[in-house]
């Protein structure tokens, strides 16, 4: 997952990636237009640590990192002496793009220049690429002499808002820094000179949408708006779905802090049971989903407090938005517990991951996933919880309310064929 901007400053970029940090802690990039010449800056780690000096002219894009492909030592945007890129997704058959490329960025960006260096302009270029390309992309490509080509792949995998020449991977973004926004649709890719749209054209024959339902679950921020459907509120209602089909008997609903919030606020709505904070996180530490392993599991161990009023001698419903490794939540348990929490039962607002995500989510191995060949029963073992309940399918779909979302990571069933070799090629750039 990551989170990509353009805007006719790189200061306007800088602050846009800020907004957008929740998506990517890995590394983040600015590249703008200085005197005809394309300028990179950017590094490891946060917005502000990796990106340091910039001059305030532009256009400019920028992109923070999670890295599905190329390992964690990469950053986007890409650049050559012609065009940069950022983009948010994953390409599945990157190889067959470009057979010399080690990564999907990479790929895109060497066929473009390719294209350019044969004739085509930056629009027919990334058109002519972006169309052949099978996954999920939304991208951003600037040319020295500052023209823009934006796009959002025809599954429309991925989130993407604009207000012209402004764009952001969300609409939180946009209206943090006082726009107004609308979103790419899906299969769209457009051309921006001076400010404006010049050029705007479908990418290929249109194609049954596959809106990543886990970008409502967990990735975006809550006041985000994807496919027109508020992301809080489809979180409510997932959280009041699962009180319906996993009912508890409890004293207290109390969410995994911040993402199971809005789930906690539904589940409480729908039982009745009043809504308390008994879990207090650590701000400082990060979204440990979206870091690299290692990091991940030191960051887990010291993200959250327990306000011990709150849970002693009460049966503490415990709302999370996800499980994706099990990390956290037998630890958060014990904490419970050791705090005085009577009985412990854990109510996840999706439901269980059990699939790889190919579209640009990290969890690439069924072994890594806590949810793959076990039931509800094993896990409230696993992780010494009284019960343990997750939203179905139908409840994830009913909560959105869209119809066309992709869940493969649930249901094994992916939105197109993906075969054995692209698989194996994908793995062999993940965590390279
Ligand atoms: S597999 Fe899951 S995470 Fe990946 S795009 Fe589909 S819904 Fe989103």
């Amino acid at each position: 997952m990551c989170g990509i901007a353009a805007a006719p400053t790189a200061e306007e970029v800088f602050v846009l990636l800020e907004s957008l940090q929740h998506r990517g802690q890995e590394s983040a990039g600015i590249v703008w237009v200085e005197n005809g010449e394309l300028k990179f800056e950017g590094g490891m780690g946060l917005v502000k640590d990796a990106i340091k000096k910039f001059v305030s002219k532009g256009p400019a894009i920028g992109h923070v990192r999670y890295s599905t492909s190329g390992g964690y030592s990469r950053i986007q945007p890409v650049y050559n002496k012609r065009i940069a890129l950022a983009f948010n997704g994953n390409i599945i058959n990157f190889k067959s793009l470009e057979p010399s490329s080690t990564w999907d960025a990479e790929a895109l960006i060497t066929s473009i220049t390719n294209e350019i260096t044969k004739g085509y302009d930056l629009f027919e270029a990334s058109k002519k690429v972006l169309s052949k390309a099978k996954g999920s992309y939304s991208i951003v490509i600037l040319d020295r002499e500052g023209k823009l080509v934006v796009a959002r792949d025809p599954w429309g995998f991925r989130p993407l808002a604009s207000d012209i020449p402004y764009i952001a991977s969300e609409t939180a973004a946009l209206e943090d820094i006082g726009r107004r926004w609308t979103e790419v649709p899906e299969n769209k890719i457009m051309l921006i000179e001076e400010g404006s749209i010049t050029k705007e054209d479908t990418l290929t024959e249109p194609k049954t949408p596959a809106y990543c339902s886990f970008e409502y679950v967990y990735f975006e921020r809550p006041e985000s708006y994807f496919n027109g459907v508020n992301v809080h509120v489809s979180r409510v209602r997932m959280g009041e779905i699962l009180a319906k089909e996993k009912p508890a008997e409890g004293d207290v609903v109390i969410p995994v802090p911040d993402s199971g919030r809005s789930a906690a606020i539904g589940f409480s709505r729908a039982s009745g049971i009043p809504l308390d904070e008994g879990l207090v996180k650590n701000r400082y530490m990060g979204r440990s989903f979206i870091m690299p392993p290692g990091v991940r599991e030191k960051i887990a161990m010291r993200k959250d407090g327990v306000v011990r009023d709150v849970v002693e001698g009460r049966r503490v419903i415990v709302v999370d938005d996800s499980i994706i490794r099990g990390t956290t939540m037998k630890r958060i348990v014990k904490l419970l517990k050791d705090k005085g929490a009577k009985e412990v039962h854990i109510r996840i607002a999706s439901p269980p991951v059990r699939a790889p995500c190919y579209m640009g989510i990290d969890f690439p191995s069924k072994e890594e996933l806590i949810a793959f060949g076990r039931n509800e029963e094993q896990l409230a073992k696993l992780w010494g919880a009284e019960s343990v309940g997750y939203l179905s399918i139908k409840g994830l779909r009913e909560a959105i309310g869209l119809k066309h979302l992709c869940v493969a990571c649930f249901s094994d069933i992916y939105p197109f064929p993906i075969s054995e070799e692209e698989v194996k090629q994908m793995l062999s750039t993940h965590r390279a």
